[in-house]
């Protein structure tokens, strides 16, 4: 958990990182974030009453407008309702926002995207899955689950997918495609350094190995960028964005180990590619784009909710 405060202009004052362990109750994990909040507040001498709104970013299916966490497979969570839960125990209003939609408002407000009307936010990490920004605003969809773009297909009859389809973008690019691959060269028995790791070799290690000019890894990491280029140029084509920023642990760590394939990609499935002059970059914020977005979020909804809660 990553947990900050900021000013109304976005300036981070404090924050801090912490494991949740097994404390992933909804319950303790407000109770965490209760006492979190009371350090960052004491390390920068304000007060409880100094904070205007929560904004609250994780993955899973929710719905931002009434607050409530359908599902969140990494904690366990089903229809959780946050924001009732959050003003008992925190006596505070709260915006929940789903993770890629988060780092693409922390990007817009603070980062690489700053000052762009349209541009996605791919995460890569374990997982695939984009904030779409078309007109400043997010791009949700009829039921909040716009920006799937890892699980578009980009090689019908591929690897088996998380999500039971076959060939999506997250079976062959994710962090989790990588380790796969990686684990399955091994099997092989393909002379590599990734031999000589103890235990699950990461998509990090595979990328690492890649700039040490592993040719194994080189060819892993070459074939998740082409396939990570490929699925994108297929949302440009669709969306024709000034900007895609890579972010989450892979898309940010190992950018520049998948630049060159996704490029490549692009020559080949983009038309008129040179001349579009799109941005492809690197997220500016790391893994902080998530914070500064649930902060946005916040501030763009809390006096909407402020007043609800007056009503009531
Ligand atoms: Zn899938």
């Amino acid at each position: 958990m990553l947990v900050g405060l900021t000013t109304l202009d976005g300036e981070l004052l404090a924050s801090e990182k912490y494991i949740l362990g097994g404390r992933v109750s909804p319950d303790d994990v407000l109770d965490d974030l209760d006492a979190a909040l009371n350090r960052l507040l004491a390390r920068v001498g304000r007060f409880r009453g100094d904070i205007t709104a929560l904004g609250f970013c994780t993955t899973g299916v929710m719905d931002v407008d009434a607050g409530l966490i359908y599902m969140n497979h990494n904690m366990g969570w089903a229809e959780v309702r946050l924001r009732e839960l959050a003003m008992v125990r925190l006596g505070l209003p709260i915006v929940i926002e789903m993770d890629a939609n988060a780092a693409a408002l922390g990007e817009h407000w603070r980062g690489a995207a700053h000052g762009l009307e349209h541009f996605v936010y791919v995460i890569v990490g374990t997982g695939i899955g984009a904030g779409i920004l078309l007109g400043r605003r997010i791009w949700r969809g009829a039921r909040g689950a716009a920006g799937e773009v890892g699980h578009t297909v980009v090689l019908p009859g591929g690897p088996l997918c998380g999500c039971g389809k076959h060939g999506c973008l997250e079976a062959l690019a994710s962090g989790l495609a990588i380790q796969r691959k990686a684990t399955a060269a091994l099997k092989l028995g393909r002379a590599t350094i990734l031999e000589s790791l103890e235990g699950d070799i990461s998509a990090q290690a595979v990328a690492d190995a890649a700039r040490g000019g592993d040719s194994v890894a080189r060819q892993i990491m070459d074939e998740a960028g082409y396939y990570l280029g490929l699925g994108l140029s297929n949302l440009v084509t669709l969306l024709d964005p000034q900007a895609l920023v890579l972010g989450g642990g892979l898309g940010w760590g190992a950018f520049d180990v998948l630049e060159a394939p996704m490029r490549r990609a692009f020559d080949e499935h983009l038309n008129y590619w040179a001349d579009r002059k799109m941005l492809l970059t690197r997220a500016a914020l790391g893994e902080y784009a998530g914070l500064y977005g649930a902060a946005r979020a916040a501030l763009d909804l809390a006096p909407g909710h402020l007043q609800q809660e007056v009503r009531r």
